[in-house]
């Protein structure tokens, strides 16, 4: 079956879904036909707009009392800049093994694998004890206002679940022999920000004691860019380092807040990307990504306006991040307005449950061995939906040995997007033996 799982994630590749974050954009529709057509069983269609389809199955299961299970994969995909690739991003050819394409880890080798694994049960050759959702959603690139909000906002009562499975599926770590599979068990918040100043417009060439907005915002951002962010070292991330089979020493300053800072600048140095994520994944991030001021050369700007993407963990709420952001920017902070753009606080998810076990087993069927390394994404993603009602989520895959964690989490929203045929066979039959674990067990 994880043949067709290639076939299918090729043919997800073609359809291009890209969402460029306008509502005309996307266009999910083809690729919800591509599903109905593989699995051969008409499925709810949800389209808030013209071709922006989701595609929802529920399947009953034998036992009213045991718990749900659903796969939510998501169809859409971020657009590209084609002269950075080496290949037609939307070909889908494999190369040396591994099938290149946008999507091809965000997330549509994990929509191939669910939706490969999801058929026996739509068929009915096999049947789930509790019931099973398979819910292929459109616009999770955009925040899910097309796909997965609306469904569950007005359509609870058809994708309520007790546990879920999304993204994000990381490929496995290893070091000294001991591997590793990292299950995404939450997601930090995300507090994007405008700032704004204001000022008064007066002859450029006459700048003595004018109040210039733009120089208060650059007053204001310089002090945002130069004050450490606070580090924060979460239940999460302890459980996810003394889960990587490091040695006592690095384990140790891993997790000792008053080290972690000299530990990912060592480990800057031989693998940046690694440092870049254990930095995001013990700290409030900022990054200003945009700015705009003034209205000509000669003219004292009267406003400036900038825009900071904003991630917070577990705990650092928008009133955290305001409070830092304001004695970030000190003198200038009296000056400047926060206005948020998106607040939307972390959520995690228990682990030690029927899922967590299934998730268990079918690693240890494929990959030889238990361990599981909870984490933390740095993302959104459509699993906060559910989280927020009380559903369990997790995001899990399983690759090969012939791209590395760091290497993977380059690719996301990359250039040349790619995932070894191997690797969506393996996470095909993880997928399958997940289903039938956790039906069996729970
Ligand atoms: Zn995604």
């Amino acid at each position: 079956m994880s043949h067709d799982a290639v076939d299918l994630l090729q043919s997800l590749i073609r359809n291009r879904c890209v969402n460029d974050g306008t509502p005309e954009s996307g266009f999910e529709v083809r690729s919800v036909g591509t599903l109905v057509e593989y699995l051969g069983v008409q499925g709810e269609v949800f389209e808030p707009m013209p071709g922006r389809q989701s595609l929802v199955y529920r399947i009953p299961g034998s036992d009213p009392e045991a718990p749900s299970l659903a796969l939510v994969p998501h169809l859409d995909v971020v657009p590209v800049d084609a002269a950075g690739w080496s290949v037609d991003p939307f070909a889908a050819e494999i190369v040396e093994g591994f099938v290149y394409g946008r999507g091809a880890v965000d997330m549509l080798n994990v929509t191939a694998a669910m939706t490969v694994a999801v058929r026996p049960y739509l068929t009915g050759e096999r049947k789930p004890r509790g019931d099973l959702l398979f819910c292929a959603v459109a616009d999770e690139e955009n925040g899910g206002q097309l796909g997965a909000t609306p469904l569950v906002n007005d359509r609870w009562d058809l994708v309520r679940a007790d546990y879920l499975l999304t993204e994000v599926a990381y490929p496995g770590l290893s070091f000294d022999d001991h591997r590793t599979v990292p299950v995404s068990i939450g997601e930090k918040g995300a507090y994007w920000s405008i700032l704004e100043t204001a000022g008064s417009p007066g002859h450029g060439s006459l700048p003595y004691g004018t109040d210039n907005a733009l120089e208060k915002m650059i007053t204001a951002l310089a002090g945002v860019i130069d004050t450490p962010v606070p580090a924060d070292v979460t239940e999460e991330w302890v459980s996810f380092v003394h889960n990587l089979g490091l040695d006592e020493e690095s384990t140790r300053r891993l997790i000792d807040i008053d080290q972690l800072d000299d530990e990912i600048d060592r480990i800057a140095v031989f693998d940046p990307t690694l440092a870049r994520y254990i930095h995001a994944a013990t700290h409030l991030t900022i990054s200003s990504n945009m700015l705009r001021a003034g209205t000509k050369t000669n003219v004292v700007a009267d406003r400036a306006h900038a825009e900071v993407d904003i991630r917070g963990l577990p705990g650092m709420d928008r009133q955290f991040v305001d409070s830092h952001l304001r004695k970030a920017m000190g003198s200038a902070a009296s000056h400047v307005e926060i206005r948020p753009i998106m607040d939307s606080d972390a959520t995690v998810s228990t682990i030690g449950n029927p899922l967590w076990e299934a998730i268990g087993d079918a690693v240890e069927e494929l990959d030889g061995h238990r361990n599981l390394a909870p984490t933390l994404m740095l993302v959104a993603t459509d699993a906060r939906f559910w989280r927020a009602k009380g559903t369990v989520c997790y995001g899990v895959g399983l690759f090969d040995d012939r791209m590395t964690f760091s290497e993977m989490l380059t690719l996301f929203h990359g250039h040349d997007e790619r995932v070894s045929v191997a690797s969506v066979e393996r996470t095909t039959a993880l997928y399958e033996r997940v289903l039938s674990r956790f039906f069996a067990e729970a």
